[in-house]
């Protein structure tokens, strides 16, 4: 028999699937039971429009033997079948709705990341096996027809026999290697092991000849193995169910056993959704931050299936980074299930349920916080980050998106506030959002700085963590609020005196120049301070950048060397202010001395180091003796 030579395209693919050193070859399987159920559904649609065919849904299912003697793999159904043009169309010429769409041959390097990602097709046969006999028969037909490849040389065609209609494909098992276990492929705890991780859902029955233990006859402690034929999968999938149906631990149950996460989901999203798009989707809110999760290790994405066959464990795309938390899973009909990377990417449905998806998120994370607070705060504790970064990336761009959901600690009741709820309760007279950015709470709630706001009566929030300032420069203003640090530019709060002080800001004017001359390349300016009360002095900035983020930018890995533009502050009514007073009048070296104490409080105060800390305490011995 002359052997017939594959589509240049199909060689190529086969090749790859031939000397892939893809780990997953397991996904074989899945491949063939889709192509199985696919070949099921047309006889069932066939039914549909002939009035001559009846489909009795007991008469279709598709089975799995495993012959460990003979090294063969069986794939059997009851579906539609090929006629010899179809299996010489569907299984020499790579299908043209496309396995996988290749551009170059560089893509072809990344087999195993294609391979891992997409449904790859019939050839996948090839992964695990040597030989591929497909037998089939087709609904119309009397006459059945094998389809035979040793892989890339080629393939025959030849007439067969076959009883029923449908479609029998034997895989010859490779033999194992130094690297390779083919063997697993024959056991059956393996088969079913891989069924249910892929095929679950089928829709109709998967089954397979079981080796069971039952009771002898006549016997109450002797067993007896039987072969036995067990359905492996479950067929109906749980997001296809109703959601009365079922309940919460049914959900929690679905997560862990899907390892999404080991912790119990802190919330879930059931999404059946029949409008522009077709789709339903489980998704969850998980309690705790997974160990790798702030760190490039961390991959996020939803499993994508193709009306109930996995195509993909995680597809980035259905989640924007700033949600990248979420867990869960999809089933779309409307998407193919070979579709390659950039094809899925361009999928315009995906698009839709992506979008779709990111509001289902957004909508049930607002109403977390509206009606469950407790739980909104230890999802905040966890994901609040990812949220703050979600603002700041991307130029802002989903700040709007983002900023209803972010909460800070605050100063009033001294636990986390929302936006919202700041402002709505800020005094009349009140201009700005205020905040203290610092190390911890308690280092912020000692900021000589927060002082005069405080008084004031208003409530201030506490920035602790890295990303907070970045976040809020990006969003700028809340409900026509300015967001504003204690420590930095004009607070607002011009104290009552200030007006009658005017000539006596001329008199220290001198004092201040000389001051800020002795601290030449330290800080730009010295003046008297309008946020202190109790303290002699601190550090402000003015300009864009803080000191805090002047500090997070430099301790970053490549370290940006900026600086914020700093003030030393003055606080005019604080005894220390006269002794600068009579140095400046009658004793230069002291003031110096004074100055550079000063300087280096205030250096202390907000977090950072002193330049030179033998100097600084032989400085303050100089004051003591
Ligand atoms: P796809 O499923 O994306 O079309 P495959 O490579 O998996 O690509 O299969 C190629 C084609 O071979 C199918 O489209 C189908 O026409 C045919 N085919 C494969 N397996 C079967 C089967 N068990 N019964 C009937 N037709 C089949
Ligand atoms: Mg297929």
């Amino acid at each position: 028999m002359a052997k017939k030579q594959f589509q240049a395209e199909s060689k190529r693919l086969l090749d790859m699937m031939i000397h892939s050193i893809y780990t997953q070859k397991e996904i074989f399987l899945r491949e063939l039971i889709s192509n199985a159920s696919d070949a099921i559904d047309k006889m069932y649609y066939r039914a549909l429009v002939d009035d001559q065919l009846v489909f009795n849904k007991e008469d279709y299912y598709i089975k799995v033997t495993a012959d460990k003697a003979n090294r063969t793999l069986t794939i059997t159904d009851t579906g539609i079948g090929m006629t010899p043009e179809e299996l010489e169309n569907n299984l020499g010429v790579i299908a043209k709705s496309g396995s996988l769409a290749f551009k170059n041959e560089n893509e072809l390097q990344d087999d195993h990341n294609i391979i891992g990602q997409f449904g790859v097709g019939f050839y996948s046969a090839f992964m695990v096996a040597d030989v591929v006999t497909v037998t089939s028969r087709a609904s119309c037909s009397d006459h059945a027809y094998k389809w035979e490849s040793e892989g890339a040389d080629g393939y025959t065609i030849e007439p067969a026999s076959k009883d029923e209609v449908g479609t029998e494909i034997v895989l010859k098992i490779k033999e194992n290697t130094e690297d390779e276990q083919y063997d697993e492929f024959l056991e059956e705890y393996r088969l079913k092991a891989i069924i249910k991780k892929y095929s679950d859902f089928i829709r109709y029955p998967i089954k397979m000849d079981v080796k069971t233990q039952r009771p002898k006859e006549g016997s109450d402690n002797e067993f007896e193995e039987v072969q036995e034929e067990q359905t492996i999968n479950s067929m109906v999938p749980i997001w296809r169910k109703n959601k009365s149906e079922l309940t919460d631990e049914d959900y929690e149950n679905f997560y862990n056993e899907k390892r999404y996460g080991f912790d119990k989901p802190l919330s879930h999203i059931h999404v059946k959704a029949d409008g522009a798009v077709v789709y339903n989707a489980i998704l969850f809110i998980p309690e705790n931050t997974p160990f790798d999760y702030y760190t490039k290790e961390y991959e996020k994405g939803l499993e994508l299936y193709s009306n109930g066959v996995l195509i993909m464990n995680k597809c980035a795309d259905l989640l924007p980074d700033y949600f990248s938390f979420v867990k869960g899973m999809v089933d779309s009909e409307d998407l193919s299930l070979n579709i390659s990377r950039e094809m899925l990417q361009h999928d315009r449905q995906l698009k839709l349920i992506a979008k779709n998806i990111q509001s289902k998120i957004k909508g049930q994370l607002q109403s977390l916080l509206k009606d469950e607070r407790e739980k909104y705060e230890r999802f905040y504790n966890s994901f609040g980050r990812q949220l703050k970064f979600g603002v700041y990336n991307d130029f802002g761009m989903n700040k709007d998106v983002l900023q209803d959901l972010l909460m800070f600690y605050s100063s009033k009741e001294e636990k986390l506030v929302t936006l919202d709820e700041y402002v709505a309760r800020m005094p009349e007279d009140q201009k700005y959002i205020y905040y203290a950015a610092g190390e911890s709470i308690e280092r912020i709630k000692k900021l000589p700085q927060i002082e005069l706001v405080s008084d004031k009566g208003y409530e201030i929030l506490y920035f602790t963590d890295d990303i907070d300032e970045f976040a809020i420069k990006t969003i700028m203003s809340y409900k026509d609020k300015e967001f504003k640090s204690v420590s930095s530019g004009d607070l607002g709060i011009e104290p009552d005196a200030d007006e009658k002080s005017s000539e006596e800001a001329d008199a220290n004017k001198e004092l201040f120049e000389t001051m800020q001359n002795l601290l030449t390349g330290k800080v730009s300016k010295v003046k008297a301070s309008k946020r202190l009360k109790s303290h002699p002095v601190c550090l402000s900035s003015e300009g864009e950048l803080t000191i805090e983020m002047e500090k997070i930018l430099k301790a970053m890995p490549n370290g940006q060397d900026v600086k914020a533009e700093k003030v030393l502050e003055i606080n005019v009514n604080h005894d220390v202010f006269q002794s600068l007073k009579s140095a400046h009048e009658t004793d230069k070296e002291k003031l110096a001395l004074y100055t550079n104490l000063l300087y280096n409080q205030a250096l202390l105060i907000e977090g950072l180091q002193v330049s030179d800390p033998v100097e600084f305490t032989n400085d303050i011995c100089k004051i003591m003796v």
